[in-house]
Protein backbone atom coordinates (compact mmCIF):
# COMPACT_ATOMS: atom_id res chain seq x y z
CA UNK A 1 0.00 0.00 0.00
CA UNK A 2 1.20 3.52 -0.40
CA UNK A 3 1.99 5.76 1.88
CA UNK A 4 1.81 9.27 1.83
CA UNK A 5 5.79 9.01 2.44
CA UNK A 6 5.99 6.43 -0.39
CA UNK A 7 3.67 9.12 -2.44
CA UNK A 8 6.15 11.69 -1.60
CA UNK A 9 8.82 9.82 -2.94
CA UNK A 10 7.36 8.85 -6.08
CA UNK A 11 6.69 12.70 -6.87
CA UNK A 12 10.28 13.31 -6.40
CA UNK A 13 11.38 11.02 -8.75
CA UNK A 14 8.98 11.79 -11.10
CA UNK A 15 10.09 15.30 -11.35
CA UNK A 16 13.85 14.12 -10.89
CA UNK A 17 13.31 12.03 -14.04
CA UNK A 18 11.71 15.10 -15.82
CA UNK A 19 15.04 16.69 -14.63
CA UNK A 20 16.93 14.36 -16.56
CA UNK A 21 13.96 14.50 -20.00
CA UNK A 22 14.88 18.02 -20.05
CA UNK A 23 18.78 17.25 -20.46
CA UNK A 24 18.26 15.53 -24.19
CA UNK A 25 21.29 18.07 -25.49
CA UNK A 26 23.51 15.61 -23.06
CA UNK A 27 26.53 14.39 -23.98
CA UNK A 28 29.17 12.44 -22.92
CA UNK A 29 33.11 13.47 -23.17
CA UNK A 30 35.90 16.19 -22.08
CA UNK A 31 36.64 19.06 -24.26
CA UNK A 32 40.15 19.60 -24.84
CA UNK A 33 41.64 22.82 -26.01
CA UNK A 34 44.90 23.37 -27.93
CA UNK A 35 47.15 25.76 -29.42
CA UNK A 36 48.61 25.06 -33.06
CA UNK A 37 51.05 26.41 -35.29
CA UNK A 38 49.33 25.53 -39.32
CA UNK A 39 52.56 25.20 -40.99
CA UNK A 40 51.26 27.57 -43.77
CA UNK A 41 53.83 29.95 -44.30
CA UNK A 42 53.87 33.60 -43.61
CA UNK A 43 50.62 32.79 -41.26
CA UNK A 44 50.71 34.90 -38.02
CA UNK A 45 51.15 31.69 -35.81
CA UNK A 46 54.37 30.95 -37.06
CA UNK A 47 55.50 33.78 -34.94
CA UNK A 48 52.42 34.87 -32.65
CA UNK A 49 49.02 33.31 -31.70
CA UNK A 50 49.24 29.71 -32.49
CA UNK A 51 45.41 28.73 -33.60
CA UNK A 52 43.07 27.19 -30.77
CA UNK A 53 41.30 24.29 -31.26
CA UNK A 54 39.13 22.46 -29.63
CA UNK A 55 38.21 18.75 -29.23
CA UNK A 56 35.77 16.17 -27.47
CA UNK A 57 37.66 13.48 -26.00
CA UNK A 58 35.12 10.49 -25.67
CA UNK A 59 36.32 7.39 -23.45
CA UNK A 60 35.29 4.36 -24.24
CA UNK A 61 36.39 0.73 -24.02
CA UNK A 62 38.97 0.69 -26.90
CA UNK A 63 40.46 4.23 -25.95
CA UNK A 64 39.53 7.77 -26.46
CA UNK A 65 37.26 8.86 -29.53
CA UNK A 66 38.53 12.53 -30.77
CA UNK A 67 35.94 14.65 -32.33
CA UNK A 68 36.85 18.14 -34.01
CA UNK A 69 34.42 20.97 -32.51
CA UNK A 70 33.71 23.75 -34.63
CA UNK A 71 34.40 27.49 -32.82
CA UNK A 72 30.64 27.74 -33.73
CA UNK A 73 29.32 25.12 -32.20
CA UNK A 74 31.71 25.02 -28.83
CA UNK A 75 28.54 26.63 -26.82
CA UNK A 76 26.53 23.84 -27.75
CA UNK A 77 29.19 21.33 -26.92
CA UNK A 78 29.94 23.07 -23.74
CA UNK A 79 26.12 22.91 -22.91
CA UNK A 80 25.98 19.36 -23.74
CA UNK A 81 28.97 18.30 -21.69
CA UNK A 82 27.58 20.09 -18.52
CA UNK A 83 23.89 18.36 -19.23
CA UNK A 84 25.60 15.10 -19.45
CA UNK A 85 27.21 15.74 -15.92
CA UNK A 86 23.69 16.79 -14.49
CA UNK A 87 22.10 14.32 -15.75
CA UNK A 88 24.47 11.95 -14.13
CA UNK A 89 23.64 13.35 -10.72
CA UNK A 90 20.13 13.48 -11.39
CA UNK A 91 20.50 9.47 -12.15
CA UNK A 92 22.05 8.60 -8.71
CA UNK A 93 19.67 10.67 -6.81
CA UNK A 94 16.94 8.56 -8.33
CA UNK A 95 18.76 5.67 -7.37
CA UNK A 96 18.81 6.32 -3.88
CA UNK A 97 15.58 7.22 -4.24
CA UNK A 98 14.67 3.62 -5.31
CA UNK A 99 16.43 2.25 -2.17
CA UNK A 100 14.01 4.50 0.04
CA UNK A 101 11.23 3.35 -1.76
CA UNK A 102 11.86 -0.18 -2.15
CA UNK A 103 13.44 -0.01 1.92
CA UNK A 104 10.29 2.10 2.76
CA UNK A 105 8.34 0.07 1.41
CA UNK A 106 8.60 -2.83 3.38
CA UNK A 107 8.78 -0.85 6.74
CA UNK A 108 5.42 0.41 6.23
CA UNK A 109 4.08 -2.08 4.53
ZN1 LIG B 1 48.58 29.50 -38.88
Amino acid sequence: METPRITRWLKKRRKLMEEVLAREDLIRGSLVKTRKKCGRAGCHCESGEKHRHVYLSVGGPGGNTIVYVPASEEERFRRGTRSYREAWKLLEQISRLNIDIIKGGHRDG
